[in-house]
C-alpha cells in the first residue's frame, strides 16, 4: 500500500460551463471528460495536465457537500487527491495515525474510481482524498479513451 502520485486537483466551480470556458480559453487546456457522480452530488469536468488532472465539481443539488463549501468560501480549490494502490489500506493507517474520516470505507467517485476523504480539520486545512481505479479497467486509472 502506498500513495504513487497527486492524482488530481478538486477546485469547487458554480458553473462547469463558465469555468471550463476559462480553463480551454485562458489556459489552453482541453476538457477531456464529464461526468455526474450521483454519490457526491457533483458534475464533473476533468483536464488532463501531465499525469496530473484537474477536476471541476459543480454542486447537483442544495444539500451536495460542493454547495455547502460553495456557501461557505466561494470557488477555489477543495480537494488534493492522492492516487494510491489501495485506498483501504489508506484509510485504516490513516485512522491508526489519528486522523479524522469522512468515509470509513470507499465509495465510487468519477472515472470509475473507488474514493474516500479525510476530514480537512485533521489534515492541517487540506480536504484530502485518497483514490484508486476499479478492477476491470485496463487502462490503469488514467482515462484518456473516451
Ligand atoms: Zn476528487
Amino acid at each position: 500500500m502506498s500513495i504513487k502520485k497527486i492524482d488530481h486537483l478538486g477546485i469547487a466551480v458554480r458553473s462547469l460551463d463558465e469555468s471550463i470556458k476559462y480553463y480551454e480559453t485562458v489556459l489552453g487546456l482541453k476538457c477531456e471528460h464529464r461526468e455526474e457522480v450521483p454519490s457526491q452530488k457533483v458534475r464533473t469536468a476533468f483536464f488532463a495536465v501531465g499525469e496530473v488532472h484537474v477536476e471541476l465539481l459543480e454542486p447537483t443539488a442544495e444539500d451536495s457537500p460542493i454547495a455547502k463549501f460553495l456557501a461557505k468560501n466561494g470557488e477555489g480549490i477543495h480537494h488534493v487527491a492522492f492516487g494510491s494502490d489501495d485506498v483501504v489500506g489508506q484509510l485504516a493507517q490513516a485512522k491508526a495515525a489519528g486522523a479524522q474520516l469522512i468515509h470509513e470505507t470507499p465509495i465510487d467517485g468519477a472515472g470509475n474510481k473507488l474514493v474516500a476523504f479525510l476530514h480537512p480539520k485533521s489534515t492541517h486545512g487540506v480536504l484530502t482524498e485518497f483514490c484508486q481505479p476499479k478492477g476491470g479497467c485496463s487502462c490503469g486509472g488514467d482515462h484518456h479513451h473516451h
